[in-house]
């Protein structure tokens, strides 16, 4: 891991409200880097609490939201968006005057709008989305090395003490995170056509290819190498996360989807009209964005062979494929 360990504790007590890929990551994290002195994880079902005290990447499981967070220093709520609401109305009674209050909910502005209001002055909100992720969910999925090069915006309501933001952005850069701090709506725009239309889009074109006839089905998946693949590991993703996703970023989502239909229908007439120059000028335009996601470090040039570590047939090939000592 390449973060800075902080010569000590930036929180003592952390609250993680919601144990699954996010809130299990953290817990890796900030135990593996020593940025808070306890960590006190919620898990409502009784199976749950029993993993996350197996996987001992919390030092206590409580059952509610109001258990973890009374005393802490930092509370995350790591829960679905749709419930982060209800988490904060829940909480609110228990918490310490002081703390920091943040989140990691995928949509901004809904988050600031339901959490906001219930929060006693005297604690600071931060809501925060650490943008890394897997398709898997749960206590097992999470790793500490998840953050790792990855950014956490952070979009701290107007007049939010700054040193509650700043020690929040300590805490993330711990994890080995970068750090941005936006206004919740432009968040929201942004991640809209970064990561909510791409899973939109793929959840449409496996669902697409689900319709269609049995025999060609199985070639779908037997030749799924090309391209396809990948749109099933994003369609893979969380039912009820991105549920609450599309739903808290409605505007945001039905903008870009405005724009994107005007660029299909563009696509669709110059494949129709066999017009090679603007489908070759287009894809030009769209490689050369890949080239810089890669030149900004956000993924690596190497090819994807859809394996971590391809390798070739175990049995040696038949001739006349396999090279002879003798050729
Ligand atoms: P996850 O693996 O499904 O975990 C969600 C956890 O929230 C589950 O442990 C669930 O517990 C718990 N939960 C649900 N309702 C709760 C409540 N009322 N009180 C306390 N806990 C509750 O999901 P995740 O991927 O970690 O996502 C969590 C948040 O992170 C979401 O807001 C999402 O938008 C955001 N996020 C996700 C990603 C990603 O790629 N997955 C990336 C960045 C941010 P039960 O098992 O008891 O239901």
């Amino acid at each position: 891991m390449t973060a800075e360990r902080p010569s000590a504790p930036l929180f003592n007590r952390l609250a993680l409200l919601g144990v699954g890929l996010i809130g299990s990551s953290i817990a890796r994290a900030a135990r593996t880097q020593g940025t808070v002195r306890e960590i006190v994880a919620t898990a409502r079902s009784a199976a749950t609490r029993r993993r996350v005290a197996e996987l001992g990447i919390a030092d206590q499981v409580v059952e509610t939201n109001a258990a973890a967070a009374a005393g802490a220093d930092l509370v995350i709520a790591c829960a679905p968006v749709g419930v982060c609401g209800e988490i904060a109305r829940e909480i609110a009674p228990h918490l310490k005057p002081g703390a920091v209050v943040s989140d990691v909910g995928s949509v901004k502005g809904a988050i600031v709008r339901d959490m906001g209001p219930h929060l006693p002055s005297g604690v600071h909100f931060v809501p925060a989305h650490p943008v890394a992720g897997t398709e898997h969910s749960g206590p097992d999925a999470g790793f500490a090395e998840l953050f790792v090069g990855r950014w956490c915006i952070l979009t701290p309501p107007e007049g939010t003490d700054q040193a509650a933001v700043d020690r929040l952005a300590a805490f993330w850069r711990a994890l080995g995170a970068n750090v941005d701090t936006m206004r919740p709506d432009h968040h929201d725009l942004v991640l809209a056509i970064t990561s909510h239309l791409p899973h939109l889009i793929a959840y449409t074109i496996v669902g697409t290819a689900d319709e269609l006839a049995e025999v060609t089905r199985s070639e779908v998946l037997k030749f799924s190498a090309g391209g396809f693949r990948d749109f099933t590991r994003i369609a893979a993703s969380d039912p009820t996360m991105w549920r609450d996703v599309f739903l808290a970023n409605k505007d945001a989502v039905l903008e870009m989807l405005g724009t994107f239909n005007e660029d299909l229908s563009k696509l669709t007439r110059a494949i129709r009209r066999g017009d090679g120059e603007a489908l070759f000028a287009h894809f030009a335009r769209t490689r050369a964005i890949r080239r810089g996601i890669v030149d900004i470090g956000q993924d690596s040039p190497a090819p994807d062979f859809g394996r971590s570590h391809p390798q070739l047939p175990a049995e040696p090939l038949p001739r006349p494929y396999a090279a002879s000592s003798d050729d």
